[in-house]
């Protein structure tokens, strides 16, 4: 006779499947809790990149907001487009983060939408001239674009940190 299937261990289960807010798509978001049993943030899974783009200069050619007439006609550029899509059909999250404005939302979704992105949202009103420093409790990595959209390979670089 096979043994009973074994029966859930409710303490053990820690996770709950969540619908973001932030997107249409599903996407999974796991309940955390600290050791007392107060909620955390929830988190993605550790497979899943929550990928944040930048859009002018980096998946187009740089389109000041002070000319935002260019915003509709700009050309993208094709690899970006490829790599893009490609990490979204893989299951990861990708999110623009750009300077533009609300004011120029409709004509960025617009472009995005026509030239064939798949993405989850755009975050607009990143703030402006370069030399960003992002600090979090979360895990962070920042990738330079440099003018070539590839998959992305493994170097190692001295960084800023923290001390222990
Ligand atoms: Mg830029």
């Amino acid at each position: 006779m096979p043994p009973a299937p074994e029966m859930p261990d409710l303490q053990k289960v820690k996770t709950v499947i969540a619908m973001s807010e932030n997107t249409d798509n599903a996407t999974l978001l796991q309940n955390a809790y600290d050791e007392a049993g107060r909620r955390l943030s929830p988190k993605l899974p550790s497979h899943v990149k929550n990928y944040l783009i930048d859009i002018d200069g980096t998946i187009c050619d740089d389109v000041p907001n002070e000319e935002p007439d260019r915003m509709a006609t700009v050309e993208h550029y094709p690899d970006a487009l490829e790599i893009l899509n490609h990490w979204y059909d893989e299951g990861h999250q990708i999110y623009f983060f750009t300077s533009r404005t609300d004011e120029h939302r409709q004509v960025t979704e617009e472009w995005l939408n026509r030239h064939g992105f798949k993405y989850h949202g755009v975050v607009y009103n990143k703030p402006r001239g370069g030399n960003y420093h992002w600090i979090d409790n979360h895990i962070v990595k920042a990738t330079r674009y440099k003018g070539k959209f590839t998959e992305l390979v493994v170097e190692s670089h001295h960084i800023e940190v923290f001390p222990d």
